[in-house]
């Protein structure tokens, strides 16, 4: 449902993805007066769902339910039938590495291993960048910065290792075969969003909050700011008065970058390779990096690569057609040249310049481990931050984004001295 207005709700909440979605669900529950505004012209935020560019369906953004025996979007996806694997992948993923294809059960240790590593230095409480735990000289040298530019969307030298050990890593992955995307977007379904409204300030007052828009003023009692971190790093938004620790916090958690390269063909031409993923990477020639495919995607005729960090950045900004061809050519290094001519179609996605996102997600930088733990205390005591970047364990993550929201509405509820109709807003607080 769209309202037509922008009236005064109790409650606003700034910005329509995953972690706006949740605080809205539990303040509809709680039926107390709200009103969503997002900035773009569609809801999901990084949660993005394509079903028109390739003709097939493909995430953009958020593809996998991470710790997904713990997560809140899954359970939600069951209760509505949407469909996501049931089952991770348990087979050695296949690389091909000097000119051939190899299933090795000790590269993928290493990777693993080196992930491992970075967490467990952070568990025992060092917070160091995850680039000193790495051996330069190890020939999978490149393949390990490569995963773990992936995991964290940032370079090994911006890496906390103790960020990384506070991440609740149940090593349960499961893809969103619907879409995560579409799921985020059927979560909302009836919430009051107006879209293409963007806020510009924050002011909290003695008994209310007032919001500055592209469209006007909204007066709340309360706000929940559910934007991007970067949106409030670079002050596109601003909150008056914000506490000079969380604007230290946004400094010392910034967003890393990420991006897809999805390319279509005109039929399933990778039947018969017996894996949905490959590596392709070649220790003996470093400048090529590794790379990383998804292949026919739950059948669909598609191979997904993700690049990472500043490689991911700067590539996005030089354009699509180099990010093509580099996706491309790796494929066809590994599968041959017959490739090129079964292209229908490619894309790629512009996390890193999207206006209203610019970026990935946050990992915070060595020796500042813990800084995100700023984001939950509210401001002005009206305020809540809510988003990806504000979570303490599940960070980074679409789940662990909407469970802030939950958690934001819980508080703006105690504010107003009411609760979760089901308590789980309330309980999660
Ligand atoms: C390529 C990629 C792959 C990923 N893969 C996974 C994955 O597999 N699994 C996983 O769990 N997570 C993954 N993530 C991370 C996940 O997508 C995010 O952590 C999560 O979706 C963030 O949700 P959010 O609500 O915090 O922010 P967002 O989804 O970014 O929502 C914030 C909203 O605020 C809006 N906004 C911005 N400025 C304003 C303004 N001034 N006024 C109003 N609205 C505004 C934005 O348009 C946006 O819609 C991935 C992310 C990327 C980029």
């Amino acid at each position: 449902m769209m309202v037509q207005n922008l009236s005064d709700p109790d409650v606003l909440i700034i910005g329509a993805g995953a972690a706006g979605i949740g605080a809205g669900r539990a303040l509809a529950k709680a039926k107390i007066p709200f009103l969503i505004i997002e900035a773009k012209d569609r809801i999901g935020g990084r949660a993005y769902t394509d079903t028109t560019s390739l003709g097939h369906l493909w995430d953009q953004g958020c593809h996998w339910f991470h710790s997904a025996d713990q997560n809140v979007l899954r359970k939600l996806a069951e209760e509505i039938g949407h469909k996501f694997l049931k089952r991770q992948r348990s087979a050695i993923m296949k690389t091909f590495m000097n000119g051939a294809w190899q299933a090795d059960r000790l590269r993928e240790d290493f990777v693993w291993g080196i992930l491992g590593k970075v967490a467990q230095a952070g568990r025992e409480g060092r917070d160091v960048a995850a680039a000193t735990l790495l051996e330069r000289d190890h020939p999978w040298y490149p393949m390990a910065r490569h995963w773990l530019s992936l995991m964290f969307s940032a370079e090994p030298e911006d890496i906390s290792t103790r960020d990384a050990g506070n991440y609740n890593d149940t090593g349960i992955n499961l893809a969103v075969e619907d879409g995560y995307g579409a799921l985020v977007a059927r979560l909302a379904a009836g919430l009051p969003i107006r879209t293409e409204v963007a806020a510009r300030k924050v002011t909290g007052r003695a008994g209310d909050v007032v919001v500055e828009t592209d469209q006007g003023t909204i007066t709340a009692k309360a706000a929940i700011v559910a934007t991007p971190a970067r949106m409030l790093e670079l002050g596109r938004i601003e909150i008056a008065g914000l506490p000079p620790e969380i604007v230290d916090a946004f400094a010392q958690v910034p967003m890393g970058y990420y991006e897809k390269i999805a390319i279509a063909f005109d039929a399933n031409v990778f039947d018969g390779f017996e894996m949905p993923y490959a590596d392709i990477f070649d220790p003996v020639a470093p400048t090529t990096r590794p790379l990383g495919f998804e292949l026919h995607p739950f059948g669909r005729p598609l191979a997904i690569t993700h690049i990472a960090g500043h490689f991911a950045r700067d590539m996005e900004r030089e354009g699509e057609a180099g990010m093509i061809d580099f996706a491309l050519s790796a494929l066809v290094r590994a599968f041959g040249s017959d490739l090129r001519k079964r292209v229908k179609k490619a894309v790629t996605t512009h996390w890193s310049s999207d206006i209203f996102i610019n970026g990935a997600y946050s990992c915070a930088k060595p020796g500042h481990g813990d800084a995100r733990k700023a984001f939950a205390v509210p401001i002005r005591e009206r305020i809540f931050l809510a988003g990806e970047h504000a979570h303490p364990s599940f960070q980074a993550t679409a789940h662990g984004a909407f469970e802030t929201g939950e958690r934001a509405a819980a508080k703006a509820l105690a504010l107003l001295g009411s609760r979760v109709e089901d308590g789980r807003a309330a309980a999660s607080a």
